[in-house]
């Protein structure tokens, strides 16, 4: 072979997936800016917000910590600790207050034992290896044409798709848990809920075309190896 990158036919399955991913990332950024710049009538910070929340709910052992970077807000299961970016932390915007909302939903969904997350958290180690053997897997049984290492390979594969579709009940769950918690505890008013809303909704989709870009990742996979679509080889 001369060129590593030959066209393959079967790309243009991932363009709608490509494409879908690149508004994603652009609606993010474009309505976390927005929403940045929309101060939250209750005049609370991030921190502020996601300490009530998780007071209100009972949960008196998880911290809530300034972490480094933009968007590097997360919950960390095993120390209990919610980080928050110094933006989301220190800001008293709607944006702010949703992000760090939808964070202390994560802790809140650790506390309940919330099924899905459970369940990814219990594939994360498989998923991870999964996603690394897939392609070398793939690669070496095109080579040798040995149908069993190309079936492990999209077996493998097939295990970060999974990944990748739980996650999506557990973002939306910790977001709807976020807002409701919001209004319950007057943190925002009712005319605030849906421009909060509106962020959550647009971090989401970026979950959702990772989700579908993985999927045609495996369609094409499957195409490719000829496990779909009966290609014949003497
Ligand atoms: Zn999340």
């Amino acid at each position: 072979m001369l060129f590593p990158f030959y066209f393959d036919p079967t790309f243009i399955i991932l363009i709608p997936a490509i494409l879908l991913a690149l508004y994603a990332q652009t609606k993010v950024q474009t309505t976390y800016a927005r929403y940045m710049r929309v101060p939250a009538r209750s005049g609370i910070t991030g921190a502020e917000a996601a300490r009530e929340l998780l007071r209100q709910n009972g949960l008196y052992d998880v911290r809530v910590e300034q972490v480094r970077g933009r968007l590097t807000d997360h919950y960390d299961p095993r120390s209990k600790t919610l980080r928050l970016s110094p933006e989301v932390y220190n800001s008293s915007s709607l944006a702010a207050l949703g992000i760090a909302a939808h964070e202390a939903g994560h802790a809140l969904q650790h506390a309940d034992e919330y099924t899905p997350l459970r369940l990814r958290n219990a594939i994360v180690p498989i998923a991870s290896i999964g996603s690394q053997l897939a392609f070398p897997l793939l690669l070496i049984g095109l080579l040798l044409d040995s149908l069993n290492l190309i079936t492990i390979g999209v077996a493998a594969f097939s295990l970060a798709v999974l990944f990748q579709l739980i996650t999506l009940p557990v973002e939306y769950n910790a977001s709807s848990r976020a807002i409701a918690a919001l209004e319950a505890g007057g943190m925002i008013y009712r005319e605030e809920v849906q421009p909060t809303r509106n962020v959550l909704s647009a971090a989401a989709l970026t979950y959702v075309a990772a989700t579908i870009m993985a999927v045609m990742q495996l369609l094409r996979l499957l195409l490719i190896s000829g496990l779909l679509g009966g290609r014949r080889r003497d």
